[in-house]
């Protein structure tokens, strides 16, 4: 399924407003709820779809990258696509941020249970670099890479419970991980609401841990995880693979894998942008009457003819021989420059040549020519 821009998702503008993003996921969130749309698989796909955007653009940080990446830049595409990021789970565990954390909820029917109120767990992220060079780079690439961290203990399902059965619900909280305490005061009965402290609002109790994970219900491992890095990627920049990081102490939500790109040098190239830049290096010679020299490109050498009479400073420009743009605006050229390269250390008989040169009318500057030369002169500076 192909995926949609989130912003039309929620039907915002690109430049809405956190109140406004919120606003629009409210709206979205209870139109679609599966407990008002029961069996609906359509309206359960909305529902995750506007959770998803939500998650995104309800993050500065995720915004930001999304804006700049698309879904790319966010673990969206082509990462296990929908659903992939996001359990119903920890879109019910958003809930409490967008309807306030109490009676908004109750307000319908109690929908969502005491899911909004128990505490989810929330794996820790990630933070891997990978290094590209300027070939990766200009096509994208899918890299595989094997990180260490936590995932779901396999021997209790993740619940630190022995076979993942050993566990009743919490009976002082009645399973819902906050208990509600009732005080009189001089204003009256005041009422107060705190994380459970026999369960530390899991809502749960192991009575038997598993001893493989001791209790923690997650394990050290290694996995290999395969990124699609989009082409244009720079140095210092940031993926987001949401729910590839660690996974959370007792079945909780996983973390983020966060994907830093670090680009290799090019032997000859040197990027500018979405440009590539070259210094061409031709003989005396050869910038008067003109030669073909080869030029370095990511795809290859290429043949490219140095007009006779080409001034030093000259700036020849590859069209389309760039790097592509991370967000799809096309490509960048390559810029190369011509110098020409001036001798230091020339024998008697050179040396002859050049004194030859020296007196011939046309090797003087601008001689015949006043007019190209004074134009020219104007653009090494552009
Ligand atoms: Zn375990
Ligand atoms: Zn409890």
């Amino acid at each position: 399924m192909e995926k949609r821009d989130y912003y039309e998702v929620l039907g915002v503008s690109k430049s809405a407003d956190a109140t406004e993003i919120k606003k629009a996921y409210r709206k979205l969130a209870l139109k679609y709820h599966p407990d008002k749309n029961p069996g609906d698989k359509e309206a359960e796909e909305k529902f995750k779809e506007a959770a998803e955007a939500y998650d995104v653009l309800s993050n500065e940080e995720k915004r930001r990258r999304y804006d700049q990446f698309g879904h790319a830049g966010v673990g969206g595409a082509g990462q296990g696509g929908f659903g992939g990021g996001m359990s119903m789970d920890d879109i019910f565990s958003q809930f409490g941020d967008i309807f306030g954390s109490f009676g908004g909820f109750s307000g319908f029917g109690g929908f969502g249970g005491g899911r909004s109120a128990r505490r989810v767990n929330r794996g820790t992220n990630l933070r891997v670099k990978v290094k590209m060079n300027l070939q990766e780079i200009a096509t994208g690439i899918e890299k595989k890479i094997k990180v260490k961290k936590y995932v779901a203990c396999q021997h209790c399902n993740g619940t630190g419970a022995k076979d993942g059965k050993s566990y009743s619900t919490c009976s002082t909280c009645k399973g819902s991980g906050q208990v509600t305490r009732v005080q009189n005061t001089i204003l009256g009965a005041m009422q107060t609401t705190s994380t459970c402290p026999t369960c530390e609002g899991e809502g749960k109790i192991i009575n038997e841990k598993c001893t493989f994970c001791n209790g923690e219900g997650v394990l050290m491992s290694e996995e290999v995880i395969s990124i699609n890095i989009p082409a244009g990627v720079g140095e210092g920049m940031q993926l987001s693979l949401s729910g590839k990081g660690n996974a959370a102490r007792r079945g909780g939500v996983n973390g983020d894998l966060i994907v830093l790109i670090e680009e290799e040098e090019h032997p000859e190239l040197v990027r500018d942008g979405n440009d590539l830049l070259y210094n061409v290096f031709i003989g005396y010679p050869e910038a008067v009457l003109g030669e073909t020299v080869e030029i370095p490109t990511i795809e290859g050498k290429v043949k490219v003819k140095i007009e006779a009479g080409t001034q030093p400073g000259k700036i020849l420009r590859l069209r389309g021989k760039g790097l592509p743009d991370v967000n799809g605006y096309g490509k960048g050229d390559l810029l190369a420059k011509v110098n020409v390269w001036i001798p230091k250390n020339l024998s008697k008989d050179e040396k002859k040549l050049v004194e030859k040169m020296k007196e011939a009318e046309g090797f003087k500057p601008g001689s015949g020519d006043k007019k190209s030369i004074f134009s020219k002169m104007k653009d090494f500076f552009d």
